[in-house]
């Protein structure tokens, strides 16, 4: 279909497409648009990755706000660094005319000013949140794209979504609702539980071939041979990469943990290094030396040292910053192979003429060992090879190291289809949450109005069993009635004011039933002890326990036994390791609020520096929320928790929470303004500016900048020159990691 000829969408929609160069729809996107996607129909698209799902989800989007004019689009991302991705995409609509919106973080707000918005990007964490505090405009939309929707099936945050689909049909009967979802087993299944129509496709822009290396040679799924060869010290993926290289292309490494994807780039270095020319080598040096002024890290410093040989790694604990630089270098061409963890699989669009798929099993906590991926996944993560219009075709291959495996390879990912997706709904900690949150925003008031409701849920659609539904329900309820999170009358049943609040603040109802129990007994509860608490709620990602750990923290526990707060479980307790690895979570929050180096946090704990962005994210969520939950029974500490919060935030001890909250100042900088006697916010209004400036080591912009957040009269620092007798350390100036970093849990 010819872009001139696609119904209902904006006149100068045509030329947008051509000035990205296309110039007429893939034939599923034509499909799309024969079933009604730019005419209101709802319509589930199961096509694979790099197939135009976007452009799909893009034609439904702007027919419906042309349509009145008054149309709103929300467009639901799993993960915030997609949120971001996405919002740049859109943000090309604005030169004509389209107000576009990204809303992450903050979940207690109700987003007041997204309302003047066409387009809205977020997670899907995020408008559940903005269902439960009553977003008045989430009424006004006329149209929900749900962009992977098939992770419905992640234990994890597919009952957020498929509940918040569900109430956003039921707000908005008219509502227009679009799911992209990968290639699955069951697409007509979610067709069916959204009531949309099916657009269900293998078709892909480029051809793809999928196989298995073995020995010396790449077998292909045709049927077809190629020699390979694994030379001297190489390893597999080497010789892979050095084969792709020889024919001038670039390779997507798939491995399964962090630590993997920093240590295969780091030997892949030596197989990139000498494919890359000297241009390119000065080119690569220069993105090295951006990539190490993003954090003063062991992780900055290893990615930029594998960039300067034309390899990178790239996964969730990186700064996004870093995360950005990687991407484009892989783009155009300097990068040579890029090691990854599956997020970039989720969708950033970073094609490659090759994708080795290294380890097809991952550790699972919860299964106690190494599992293997899904098919899904697997299939997810080879879609990315092949760029159209530069390749004439792309490649995916897993790795065998015997022929059993090699047959095995076959059988379980080359030849097979991706399984099923199923809800995850029926498992308690989703239930307790959504169930509270459902009763909190009315949507229903009864034990069948929620039965009612949850009919509409793809659970309800995947199960004939009524009864299990019921029973966990049953349970559910009484939990929350317990601990006072739900009153119930009859049949009638009613938040609680700790209820509602529990809802709003976006918190598991268990979380809030922790950090009350916790609180009830407090006095004068210190950071580590607050700090402890809300690690142990199941809202804070667990950092698990290595070797040794058990030991040390243990004796932590005992020498700070008065801190913590709470009961203690005995060392033969069920939970007592959780307890003990939410005492490692809060000594790293701890040792971060006490202004500890952010290179040395990360090697004590083995963790990137986005997994403290993370953890303090968190904390600084739930610290807020046990102020508002203190404050709710009227428990009097306020300024305690508010105090931890604040250092957490910031990464400071006490006496710098006041200077650390000027804009621009961060952890260092207040360390040197408060050492060189500039004690607080007051303090730097009215600082003598030759002081300030030699504090900053002279750096006159960013004295300029911070002397103007701080309301000073005069920042000028023209002819200002620093004073000799202020004296500071010369270490590395402050990084530039607040706020810019992964979101909790993304691989
Ligand atoms: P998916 O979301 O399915 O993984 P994308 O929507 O990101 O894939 O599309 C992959 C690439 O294909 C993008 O670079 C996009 O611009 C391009 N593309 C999409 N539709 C067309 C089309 N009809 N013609 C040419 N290129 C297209």
């Amino acid at each position: 279909m010819d872009v001139a000829d696609i119904p209902g969408v904006p006149d100068w929609f045509q030329g947008y497409l051509e000035s990205e160069g296309i110039d007429s729809l893939y034939p599923p996107q034509a499909e799309a648009v024969d079933r009604g996607v730019t005419e209101g129909a709802n319509l589930v698209a199961a096509i694979p990755t790099a197939s135009g799902k976007t452009l799909v989800s893009t034609l439904a989007m702007l027919s419906s706000i042309a349509d009145d004019g008054g149309g709103k689009a929300l467009y639901i991302v799993p993960l915030r660094a997609l949120a971001t991705e996405k919002h740049e995409e859109f943000a090309a609509f604005e030169e004509y005319g389209l107000d576009v919106g990204v809303s992450t973080g903050n979940y207690e707000s109700d987003g007041g000013w997204l309302a003047g918005k066409d387009i809205i990007v977020a997670t899907s964490e995020k408008v559940d949140s903005l269902v439960r505090n009553d977003a008045p405009w989430l009424e006004d939309l006329s149209c929900v794209v749900a962009d992977e929707v098939h992770l419905v099936d992640d234990s994890h945050r597919g009952p957020t979504l498929e509940v918040t689909l569900a109430k956003l049909q039921s707000l908005n009967p008219d509502l227009q609702t679009v799911a992209l979802s990968a290639t699955i087993g069951n697409a007509d299944e979610l067709a069916a539980w959204l009531d949309a129509d099916l657009v269900d496709s293998t078709w892909r822009p480029i051809e793809l071939q999928k196989g298995v290396h073995f020995g010396d040679a790449l077998h292909l799924e045709d049927g077809s041979q190629s020699r390979v060869p694994v030379r001297g010290n190489e390893d597999q993926p080497a010789a892979i990469i050095r084969d792709t290289l020889e024919e001038d292309g670039s390779t997507l490494v798939f491995v399964n943990s962090r630590r993997n994807a920093e240590s295969a780039a780091r030997r892949l270095g030596s197989t990139t290094e000498p494919f890359c020319s000297p241009e390119e080598s000065d080119q690569l040096a220069e993105i090295a030396e951006e990539i190490r002024e993003v954090s003063d890290t062991e992780t900055s410093d290893d990615l930029a040292a594998a960039v300067e040989q034309g390899a990178a790694f790239h996964h969730a604990g990186l700064a996004r910053d870093h995360r950005s630089l990687v991407e484009e270098a892989f783009r155009n061409r300097l990068v040579k192979v890029v090691c990854a963890t599956p997020t970039l699989a989720a969708g950033v669009n970073t094609p490659s003429r090759r994708v080795v798929v290294r380890d097809w099993r991952r550790y699972d906590g919860t299964a106690g060992g190494m599992q293997p991926l899904s098919v899904l996944e697997v299939h997810q993560m080879m879609g990315r090879a092949g760029r159209p219009g530069r390749d004439p075709y792309g490649e995916a291959v897993l790795v065998a190291k015997s022929h059993d495996e090699l047959d095995e390879l076959f059988e379980r990912y080359v030849w097979a289809d991706p399984e099923p997706v199923e809800s995850k709904l029926a498992a308690e900690p989703a239930l307790r949450t959504h169930i509270l949150a459902t009763v909190a925003s009315g949507f229903a008031n009864s034990r069948s109005g929620l039965l009612d409701f949850l009919e509409s849920t793809l659970y309800a659609q995947q199960t004939a069993e009524r009864g299990r539904l019921e029973t966990v329900v049953d349970d559910v309820i009484d939990y929350l009635d317990v601990n006072g999170f739900l009153d119930r009358e009859g049949s009638e049943i009613t938040a609680s004011n700790l209820g509602h609040t529990v809802s709003r603040l976006y918190l598991d109802p268990m979380s809030a039933a922790e950090i009350l129990h916790g609180l009830e007994d407090a006095e004068e509860p210190t950071a580590l002890g607050l700090y402890h608490l809300v690690s142990r709620t199941p809202d804070m990602y667990e950092l698990y326990l290595r070797s040794g750990d058990e030991e040390e923290y243990t004796m932590l526990a005992y020498e700070r036994e008065e801190e913590l707060l709470g009961s203690t479980p005995s060392e033969f307790e069920e939970g007592f390791e959780d307890w003990l690895s939410a005492l490692k979570t809060a000594r790293l929050l701890e040792d971060w609020a006490s202004e500890e180096e952010e290179d040395e946090i990360t090697e004590r704990y083995g963790i990137g520096p986005g997994d403290i962005r993370s953890k303090v994210d968190t904390a600084q969520w739930l610290l807020g929320a046990a102020e508002s939950l203190a404050t709710e029974r009227d428990l009097g500490l306020g300024p305690d928790i508010r105090e931890a919060r604040t250092r957490v935030e910031h990464g400071v001890r006490a006496e710098l929470v006041d200077l650390a909250g000027v804009r621009g100042v961060g952890r260092k900088r207040a360390r040197r303004l408060f050492d060189a006697g500039i004690e607080t916010r007051a303090d730097l209004r009215e600082a003598d500016k030759s002081r300030v400036l030699a504090a900053l080591r002279g750096r006159e912009k960013t004295a300029e900048n911070i002397l103007e957040n701080a309301g000073h009269r005069d920042p000028s620092m023209e002819s200002v020159e620093p004073d000799a007798d202020v004296t500071v350390d010369d270490e590395a100036d402050e990084p530039a990691t607040a706020n810019d970093q992964s979101n909790l849990g993304d691989f």
